[in-house]
Formats: structure tokens, sequence, C-alpha cells
């Protein structure tokens, strides 16, 4: 009998460091170290993390770095972290491992955008913190101090040369940041669908870009009273439609796990089993369109046993 040989090609690349723990955003904040703690906790006593490839990775270079963020945002936050930590906005903590552990979440979600250009796995989970998707190009904003899907997108464009990257978004709160980001930039073309209207107060349907850029941009918002099921088909018809417009090479998502109808920011509308659908959903686009290359980087989610559940269920789907 013969078995048809398992390539590395066909493996599932996890990102996840001890480190990411390190960042501490101080007693009561949601965005703590617990959510990681738990996924990686659940991901372990299930067996599906020895079923991923754990790549080891490099820090970021400044220069990767700074392909989405002014320098001075970059000292901004080293300086703080430097000085003993604070705020650089009501939500947002540094502390003295801060600057290390951000440019670590940020490498990571680039090493796996790396690895799968490379053909080493079709796809990757980047289990980060801090989230990035709110990080604008000159400020931290909403618990993100760098952009790390934004980061990675623009490594895949101006260091691999690609000529479309697509970007989906699923956390409940608009990626304001990672759609600043590229709003006249046709290259990558940003897919969200969030609670509305709801924080940051961006992502209104009229949103679609300028320039180059200009239908490069989607947004779903979604208002309180839309049920589930119309959510996921709306969901899945309109991701179509944006990918075949797109014809990505690559696409990035941006998991955030808040848009579960239990999470304490998000009481959003979404059950765990959803985003197997959703995972789906973006792994067909990514079929028909991008040889079936997607890598996902962790963004919101802060009922830390919810969140577990729900990254395992997405993991699964990936798998
Ligand atoms: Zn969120």
């Amino acid at each position: 009998m013969s078995v048809l040989p398992i390539t590395n090609s066909q493996m599932t690349l996890l990102y996840y460091d001890p480190r990411f723990l390190e960042h501490d955003t101080g007693r009561g904040h949601p965005e703590r170290s617990l959510r990681l703690k738990q996924i990686a906790a659940r991901l372990e006593s299930s067996g599906i993390m020895g079923k991923c490839e754990r790549p080891a990775w490099q820090a970021i270079s400044r220069a990767r770095l700074e392909l989405v963020h002014e320098p001075g945002h970059v000292q901004r936050v080293a300086a703080l972290a430097e000085h003993g930590g604070g705020y650089l906005d009501p939500d947002t903590v540094v502390c003295p491992a801060s600057i290390d552990v951000a440019q670590l979440a940020a490498s990571a979600a680039c090493d796996a955008v790396d690895r799968v250009l490379a053909n080493e796995a079709k796809t990757a989970l980047c289990l980060v913190r801090p989230p990035g998707h709110h990080a604008l190009r000159e400020r931290a904003m909403g618990f993100c101090l760098f952009n790390n899907i934004a980061i990675a997108a623009q490594v895949a464009v101006a260091e691999h040369k690609l000529d479309r990257v697509l970007i989906v978004d699923w956390d409940v709160h608009h990626g304001n940041g990672t759609q600043d980001v590229f709003y006249a930039d046709g290259r990558v073309g940003f897919f969200s669908a969030h609670r509305w209207p709801f924080y940051p107060g961006t992502g209104a349907a009229d949103e679609t870009g300028i320039g180059e850029g200009q239908g490069a941009t989607r947004n779903l918002p979604i208002t309180s009273g839309v049920s589930r099921e119309v959510f996921l088909e709306r969901f899945r018809h309109e991701l179509e439609d944006f990918a075949a417009r797109i014809r990505p090479q690559l696409v990035l998502i941006s998991a955030g796990f808040d848009s579960h109808r239990s999470d304490p920011l998000g009481s959003f509308l979404l059950e765990t089993e959803d985003f197997a659908t959703l995972t789906q959903n973006v792994l067909d686009v990514a079929a028909v369109h991008a040889e079936g290359r997607v890598v996902s980087i962790l963004e919101g989610g802060y009922n830390p046993n919810l969140l577990a559940e729900c990254v395992e269920t997405h993991l699964r789907g990936l798998l």
C-alpha cells in the first residue's frame, strides 16, 4: 500500500512565544497576557499544537517597521518603554518589555509571509500580542502599538513584489489603522466586517478607498438586530465578490474573536462554530485566487477561555 507523502507545504505554521506574555498592561486591562496563556494551554492539551510546524524567527528590522510606521512613532514607543512605560492613549499601555514584544509580534507576521511565499507552508497562524489593526502610521491606538498585519502586507508587496494582497478583518472593531495605511494603495485590498456603530467609529460602507486605492477597501458595517445567518451569508457573498475584484496572490486575516456574542468588549453576534465558517470562507477565496496561501494574525478577543476555544476552531480550519 502506498501512502501519499505529506509535504511541508501542507503544514500550518504556528507562531507563539512565551515572551508575548511579557507585555504587561496592568491589572484589569482586557488585553492581558492571560489571553495568550489560555490559548497556548488549550492548543497544547488538545494536541493540535503538535500538528503544526513551530518556526523560530528573527527580530524585525527597523526598515520593515518603517514600511508602515513613521520613525518618530517607533522612537516614541521605544523611549516610553525605556523610561519605564506609560500610556500612549487612554487604552494603550507600554511597559519596559513592550517595545521588544511588539517588534516580536510584527516580525512573526512578516516571517509567516516570508515562509508562506517561499512555499514552506500554505497556511500560518500568528498568536501574538499586542494586537495591531488600530495602529496608525504615526501613532498607537486601541491596545495596538505596531500594525502587525499592515507591516506583513507591505513586506509582501514591497519586498516580495506581489501585485495584489487581500486583508480580511473579522474583528468586531473596524481595522482603522490597516484601512488607513492602504487607503490609496490598489495593491492591498482591505475587507472588514464589524459591529456598527462602534469603536473606533470608522468603517462606513462608503469608505471605499481613494486614488489608486479606489474600490480596494470594502466595509461591511453590521448594525445590531442583524441575525447570525444574515451576517454569515453577507460575509461570504461580499468576500467572494471582493476577492474576485482584487484577485489576491496572498490572503491575510486580522483574526479578532471579540465578535463572539459572549465577548465582554464586543458582545456581537457570532457563536464559536461561526469562526469555522469564516475560516472556510477565507480558505475558499484563497484556494480560488491565491493557491491557498493564508496568513492569519491574532487581533482581539477578551474572554480568555472563550478566545482559546475560538482560536482552536480557527486553527482546526486552517489545518
Ligand atoms: Zn477588536
